[in-house]
C-alpha cells in the first residue's frame, strides 16, 4: 500500500508524532494476521458514512480505510552529499510515495532547536534544499544520455525539454512538486525526482498557534499547494490514553474540537491522491482504497483479484441518495441505484456490490 515517509530536523517532535501514530495503529485490532513493521504507523481514514452504512444494513462491524505512515531517520542536512546515513534517508525517501515534513513551532526553552531558533519556513528550506540537491544531481547524471538518445529518437525530444525545465526549477531552488503546473510530470517519471512527490507539512505547534487562525493560514499559504496540518504531537499521545469524554476536554484546552491524528489521516490520504468506495452488509461495512480515476473493474480488485478479473458490472448508488432513501429497496425504488459498466470511474463514497464471473 502506499506510504506517506515522515521527515523532519531533529527535535522537532517526529518521535513524538510517530508514538502517537504507533498507539493508535489499527491494523492490530482489525487486522489480525497482518504484519506489523516497526516503523509503519497506521491509522484509520475518520468516515461517519461508515456508522450510517452499518446502521442501514445493520452490519456487525466496521472497517475504515486506512493510512500508513512510515518513519524515516537519519539525518537531514549534508544527505545529499551522500554520506552513510544520508544515502539511507535518501533511499528511504525514495521508496515513499510521499513526504510528510514535521515542522516545529511550538516554542519551549527546555528543547533544543537544531537551528538555534524556531522558524518553520527555515526549516523547511533545510529539508528541501537537500532534496532539490539530490534531484539536480540525478538529472546531471541523466541528461547527457538522454539528450544522446533524443538525436536518434524525436520521441525523446520533449522529454530532454521537460527535464532541462525541472532542472531550472530546482536551480531556482523549487520542489518540482510546488512547481507542478509548470512541468509535464509524465515525461519526468522516469526520473524517479524526489521532489516530484506530493509534500505534506505537519506543523507541530502549541495553544498559542493552534488558536491562531491569521498564523495558521499564513503557513498554510506559505505550503501550497502541499496540504498543512496543525496539532500538538505531545498532547495527540497523550490523547490516546483517556476516554473519550477526557480527550475531548484536552482538545478543548488547547482550543481544537477534533484530534489532529483524524486531520493528518484525512491530509495523508489526500496528499497520496486517494479515495474511498464503499460496500455494506451484514458483516461489515467497509471503506476501499482506490486511487483517484480507478476504474470500476480496478475497483473491484481491491476487494479481490479474481473480481477485477471477473469483472461484469456494478451497482452503485452514491452514499448521499442511500443516506437519504434510508434503504437500499428505497433507493432502488426511487431509481437511484445505477447498473456501471468496466469503463466507469469510481466517484468517492460510492456505496457498490459487484457482480462477476468466477
Ligand atoms: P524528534 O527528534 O524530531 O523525533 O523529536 P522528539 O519527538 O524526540 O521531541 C523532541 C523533544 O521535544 C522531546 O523532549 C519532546 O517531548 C518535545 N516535544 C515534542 N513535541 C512537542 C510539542 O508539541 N510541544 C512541546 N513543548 N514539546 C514537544
Amino acid at each position: 500500500s502506499l506510504t506517506l515517509g515522515i521527515v523532519g530536523l531533529p527535535n522537532v517532535g517526529k518521535s513524538t508524532l510517530f508514538n502517537a501514530l504507533t498507539k493508535n495503529d489499527v491494523l492490530a485490532a482489525n487486522y489480525p494476521f497482518a504484519t506489523i513493521e516497526p516503523n509503519v504507523g497506521v491509522v484509520e481514514l475518520p468516515d461517519p458514512r461508515l456508522n450510517r452504512l452499518a446502521e442501514i444494513f445493520g452490519s456487525e462491524r466496521i472497517l475504515p480505510a486506512t493510512v500508513s505512515f512510515v518513519d524515516i531517520a537519519g539525518i537531514v542536512k549534508g544527505a545529499s552529499a551522500g554520506e552513510g546515513m544520508g544515502n539511507k534517508f535518501l533511499a528511504n525517501i525514495r521508496e515513499a510515495d510521499a513526504i510528510c515534513q514535521v515542522v516545529r513551532v511550538f516554542d519551549d526553552p527546555d528543547v533544543v532547536h537544531v537551528e538555534g531558533k524556531v522558524d518553520p519556513m527555515a526549516d523547511i528550506e533545510v529539508i528541501a534544499t537537500e532534496l532539490i540537491l539530490a534531484d539536480l544531481e540525478t538529472i546531471e547524471r541523466a541528461l547527457p544520455r538522454l539528450e544522446k538518445e533524443a538525436r536518434k529518437n524525436k520521441e525523446l525530444v520533449d522529454q530532454v525539454e521537460e527535464t532541462k525545465k525541472a532542472q531550472a526549477i530546482l536551480e531556482d531552488g523549487r520542489t518540482i512538486f510546488s512547481a507542478q503546473s509548470e512541468v509535464k510530470s509524465a515525461l519526468l517519471r522516469d526520473l524517479h525526482l524526489l521532489t516530484a512527490k506530493p509534500f505534506l507539512y505537519v506543523f507541530n505547534a502549541d495553544e498559542s498557534v493552534l488558536t491562531n487562525e491569521e498564523r495558521k493560514e499564513e503557513l498554510r499559504k506559505a505550503v501550497a499547494p502541499a496540504d498543512a496540518v496543525f496539532l500538538d504531537a505531545k498532547v495527540e499521545s497523550e490523547l490516546l490514553e483517556l476516554d473519550e469524554e477526557e480527550a475531548m476536554e484536552l482538545l478543548e484546552s488547547i482550543g481544537q474540537t477534533e484530534a489532529g491524528l483524524k486531520q493528518l489521516a484525512r491530509a495523508g490520504f489526500h496528499t497520496l491522491g486517494l479515495q474511498t468506495y464503499l460496500t455494506a452488509g451484514p458483516k461489515e461495512a467497509r471503506a476501499w482504497t482506490i486511487r483517484k480515476g480507478d476504474t470500476a473493474p480496478k475497483a473491484a480488485g481491491v476487494i479481490h483479484t479474481d473480481f477485477e478479473r471477473g469483472f461484469i458490472k456494478a451497482e452503485i448508488v452514491s452514499f448521499a441518495d442511500l443516506d437519504e432513501a434510508g434503504s437500499m429497496a428505497e433507493a432502488k425504488a426511487r431509481g437511484k441505484v445505477r447498473m456501471e459498466g468496466k469503463d466507469y470511474v469510481m466517484a468517492d463514497g460510492d456505496v457498490v456490490e459487484f457482480r462477476f464471473n468466477v
